[in-house]
């Protein structure tokens, strides 16, 4: 009970009028998935144990020599020895943020390439602070050429040009080769989306000439969701440390986060925000497997799975979404729905009676495609045959349904 005095509630009696909720009285629940869809994946319990490891500051000595590892990892990961490379706190979305939003002042030019809805989402975000956002667009599965992109840098004459790599709404793994060259005839930097293909498809950001390149940590990585490699190249420094006016966002502002990363040479790190410490454990983890493995080996190692799949699914009588198998995304692969079945009801039969997650189309996408991704950990021909038998029980099981 409440007893009240002259100074308000008495000391030591509760003033809460809401109980406590029954749910929070009943212990977690998390139930067992396999995460074959375009992400997150299965963490391996190698990765998870280093999620679990206890916590020090975020500005203890240790935790730095951890940040510098995980910098190291990157740079590996990514083929960059930009010294400007960390990772974001928050998932790939607050990288793609942090890029538009340190790169670009209010009133310049970005170009954007839209095949799916990564360029849609980085067109809003660019918007939303204020440039001037010209678009190159193809429905999804489409890619561009590099006569397209430098018509469109000519004409435009942007500061930053967005091209997703592993377009994970369609399945597409674009081409890059040149792509980096062309900007920077046109004095333009450009912006890579590395998110769902990092690890899976070859990428090489300093041979590329890719300025920018951000990834996620829940792909092919196989962390836990909530962190996101970066990385920046000299051109991209210059132009983002040289800005007239600060970025719109203090948490993303890289002139805080590049002291937070010990990347500025200045000999103290001023505190910044508390960074995600157990998400780092595990990113370090993850990026230490992929080191292990080797770049090379976990490329070759996606394909191999996916030609694996692909071969499977048109044994099954389905359609590959992307026809030419050298723009098929490794780590995600897109289906065109099977004409006679409604694909929510697919996907719920395969979760119900398989325990096993695929998704649908995302944005633009949504309606065209099933999607099955397997990354990382999840890669592997047992996890695909088992993706292979969920399908064709559950084509068998929901033929009759309209479409
Ligand atoms: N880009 C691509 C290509 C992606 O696949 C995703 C995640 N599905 C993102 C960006 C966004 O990442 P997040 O959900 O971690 O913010």
């Amino acid at each position: 009970f409440v007893r009240s005095t002259k100074h308000g509630v008495h000391r030591g009696m509760s003033s809460v009028t809401i109980p406590p909720p029954a749910c929070m009285l009943r212990p977690l629940e998390v139930p067992f998935r396999y995460l074959f869809g375009p992400g997150p994946s299965n963490v391996p319990p190698r990765i998870l144990a280093a999620g679990g490891r206890p916590i020090i500051g975020h500005m203890h000595s240790e935790m730095f020599g951890i940040m510098n590892d995980i910098k190291k990892g990157i740079q590996y990961a990514f083929q960059t020895s930009n010294n400007m490379t960390l990772a974001m706190s928050g998932s790939g979305h607050t990288a793609m943020e942090c890029a538009v939003f340190n790169i670009v002042e209010p009133g310049e030019s970005v170009l954007v390439a839209i095949n799916g809805i990564w360029g849609e989402r980085v067109a809003e975000i660019a918007e939303r602070m204020g440039a001037k956002v010209h678009t190159l667009f193809k429905t999804p599965g489409g890619h561009f050429t590099n006569a397209e992109i430098e018509q469109a840098l000519a004409k435009h004459k942007p500061v930053l040009f967005f091209l997703t790599h592993g377009e994970s709404s369609a399945g597409l793994v674009h081409p890059m080769d040149g792509v980096g060259d062309i900007c920077h005839k046109y004095n333009c930097l450009l912006l890579v989306d590395s998110v769902a293909s990092l690890g899976a498809a070859p990428l090489l950001m300093d041979q590329q000439n890719i300025d920018i390149l951000y990834t996620g940590s829940q792909k092919a990585l196989n962390a836990p969701p909530g962190t996101a490699p970066v990385s920046f190249s000299e051109r991209a420094c210059h132009k983002m440390f040289n800005r007239k006016t600060k970025p719109v966002s203090y948490l993303l502002d890289m002139t805080h986060l590049s002291n937070y990363w010990g990347n500025d040479g200045k000999p103290e790190r001023i505190y910044h925000h508390t960074g995600p410490v157990s998400g780092f454990f595990a990113l370090r983890e993850s990026l230490a497997i992929l080191a292990e493995m080797g770049l090379e080996n976990s490329w070759s190692h996606h394909t191999e799975i996916a030609e694996y799949l692909w071969k499977g699914l048109e044994d099954l009588g389905l359609k590959l979404f992307i026809k030419d198998k050298d723009l098929r995304l490794p780590s995600v692969t897109t289906i065109a729905i099977p004409e006679g079945y409604d694909w929510k009801e697919l996907l719920a039969y395969i979760m119900k009676h398989h325990r096993i997650e695929f998704t649908g189309g995302l944005g633009p996408s949504v309606g065209m495609v099933l999607r099955i991704g397997l990354m990382g950990y999840n890669c592997n021909k047992a996890n695909a045959a088992m993706a292979l038998a969920a399908l064709e029980d559950a084509l068998k099981q929901c033929r009759k349904s309209k479409a």
